[in-house]
């Protein structure tokens, strides 16, 4: 059993720490790694190693900067199938799935070489007589990032090539249940010429994601993961004067009017439900199905819910994977069995699968539960499994009402062949991020990712413009260079021209 260390400062090290964490392969159940858990120490050995490297790139030029990103973007992607591999081992999602996932990431890492331009500053000449004005963005110092399990590699290259190329330096603290990911990519960066200290792993749990908030070498926290956790996290690190964004959990709803296709909608409800067993912050876990929609809908979903392939992610004719853990398994499965017991029909039902050859894996198969209401616990939770959870309303205005009502507002989508309702929807539904005939309307890299209410605390949302904004911090310079042969103007009053 191979122990998973930390990387700091260009090295593996197991730190001080002698906690250690089991890291299961979830399609056969079995142990298959332990990973170190950092100490207080630990954490502070990697910000310094951080703090050292950031005083010369910091100081490194644009081109030296972009370069190391083009080298990493080649490197990952000719990458793409290993980096998958070892997601799928520790995850569980099939490998175009977990390919899928390397692939939005890289867009980021694209996103991030296009770095001189979007530093670019502003100039305004002659403000005043012989006055100009420009501005710059300088980096923060040593930015850290802390990440759920469910995007190994994607979630965290939301953070870190974007903060890298602002002339930052970086800590990851990745999801303890599946950490290989983010050791592999450090191995890529350092390949792609960036220098020791810049790029650094911490693995660990509360602990060490507490030493974190707590230290003061720590300019910027990014998190992603679920909302109780992201609230602590935003609470903690304002109040340690750290700028921070806390991404949280989701509960996003897809609303289907009768004018929608039906196999079209029913075919990407069940991608939206099911893929990666449900365990996406933008995966669709309800649909409020308007009318006569209903009927139809559950008769074609539950069909298409019930040949879903599900196996190991290694094995190619595998369309979903198992869950993370066993504990998610038990959780998700009594959570299907509160819904039946307050009175949703559940209508296909993945509790109890096993896989031959697989029969000690954390398999759970599509659920399908009808005739929900908001007051049931599949309802109100955050199941993050393949249980599609369907709501009935009688209108559009009342299904928008219901989205609105939810305290989370991460992603949700329309089905319809109405550009009024269409438009109404966009207009009136408080969510950060929406798709029209789209289920998972994720954002391309050059826009920004983030929700609102519970699914976000803090101002700016990640990747994008907006990741740019955060990782750095403006300068305004006014400037001018007098002629030495007229005499001073200087004056107590305002200037003004
Ligand atoms: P999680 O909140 O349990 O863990 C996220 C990170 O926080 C991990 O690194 C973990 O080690 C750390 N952590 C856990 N408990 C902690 C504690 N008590 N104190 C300090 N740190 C702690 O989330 P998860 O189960 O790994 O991931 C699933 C959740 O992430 C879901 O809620 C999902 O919706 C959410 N998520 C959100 C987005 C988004 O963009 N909004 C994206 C992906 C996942």
């Amino acid at each position: 059993m191979a122990t998973i260390e930390h990387w700091i400062g260009g090295q593996f090290t197991a730190g001080a720490s002698t906690r250690r964490s089991p890291v299961f392969n979830p399609a056969t159940g079995q142990r298959q790694h332990e990973v170190v858990l950092a100490t207080t120490a630990d954490v502070d050995a990697a910000v310094q190693a951080a703090a050292t490297a950031f005083e010369s790139w910091s100081q490194a030029s644009l081109s030296a900067r972009t370069k190391v990103l083009f080298n990493f973007r080649e490197l990952v992607n000719a990458r793409v199938k290993d980096i998958a591999e070892i997601i799928s081992d520790e995850h569980g999602k099939v490998l175009s799935d977990a390919a899928g996932e390397v692939q939005r990431g890289l867009e980021v890492i694209e996103f991030a070489c296009g770095i001189p331009q979007l530093l670019k500053g502003s100039y305004s000449d002659q403000v005043s007589t012989g006055v100009d004005v420009f501005s710059f963005r300088e980096p923060l110092g040593v930015c850290a990032g802390i990440t759920p399990f469910n995007f190994p590699a994607m979630v965290p290259m939301w953070m870190h090539p974007v903060a890298i190329a602002c002339g930052n330096t970086f800590v990851l603290k990745p999801s303890e249940r599946d950490p290989s990911a983010s050791n592999y990519v450090a191995g890529l960066w350092r390949e792609a010429g960036l220098p020791d200290g810049v790029f650094n792993v911490v693995h660990g749990d509360k602990e060490a994601v507490d030493a974190l908030l707590d230290h003061a070498g720590v300019a910027a926290i990014s998190f992603v993961g679920s909302t109780p956790i992201a609230r602590y996290i935003h609470q903690k690190a304002s109040a340690a004067g750290k700028r921070v964004q806390a991404l949280g959990g989701a509960k996003n709803h897809a609303i289907v009017l009768p004018d929608a296709d039906l196999d079209f909608t029913a075919g990407h409800l069940t991608a939206a439900a099911f893929g990666s067993a449900g365990e996406r912050c933008m995966a669709i876990s309800t649909a409020v199905a308007v009318g006569a929609a209903g009927d139809p809908l559950m008769e074609q979903v539950s069909r298409m819910a019930s040949e879903v392939i599900v196996g190991p992610g290694r094995d190619p004719r595998s369309e979903m994977g198992p869950v993370v853990t066993s504990a998610a398994k038990q959780r998700i499965e009594s959570l299907i069995g509160s819904g039946e017991q307050q009175g949703a029909k559940v209508l296909v039902d993945g509790r109890g699968l096993t896989i031959p050859g697989h029969e000690e894996g954390f398999f759970v198969g599509p659920t399908v539960i009808d005739q929900v209401q908001p007051s049931m616990d599949v309802y109100t939770e955050e199941i993050f499994g393949p249980v599609l959870s369907v709501v009935r309303a009688s209108d559009v205005d009342e299904a928008i009402a219901l989205i609105n009502s939810n305290p989370y507002g991460n992603g949700t989508a329309i089905f319809t062949s109405s550009g009024e309702a269409a438009r109404r929807f966009q207009r009136g539904v408080r969510v950060g991020m929406i798709g029209i005939n789209v289920p998972i309307p994720v954002p391309m890299a050059y826009y920004s990712f983030g929700g609102w209410k519970d699914s976000l605390f803090g101002e700016q949302h990640i990747h994008g413009p907006e990741g740019v904004s955060f990782y750095t911090r403006a300068k305004v310079i006014t400037s001018r260079w007098p002629h030495v042969t007229t005499p001073a103007d200087a004056s107590l009053h305002f200037p003004t021209a």
